[in-house]
């Protein structure tokens, strides 16, 4: 298992839309859509930056602090 095979996130749960990834750290909050019925999901990375996947976008993967400077 490495970054590049996309490691599934391990979420803990705080309520029914919040969650934590024990692992990297990234914080998801689930969202209802202005327009309608479906939701969204809000994903606040380690780094500071927020994705969402309000236009489809994937999940963003799980990485570590050790991960990421593998990388670099
Ligand atoms: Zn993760």
């Amino acid at each position: 298992m490495n970054a590049a095979t996309g490691r599934r996130h391990r979420w803990t749960h705080h309520d029914k839309n919040h969650a934590t990834c024990q692992h990297c750290g990234t914080r998801a909050q689930k969202r209802p859509s202005p327009y309608g019925r479906r939701w969204w999901t809000e994903w606040h990375l380690p780094d500071g930056t927020t994705r969402d996947n309000y236009n489809g976008q994937p999940t963003p993967p799980c990485l570590t602090a050790d991960d990421a400077r593998k990388e670099t």
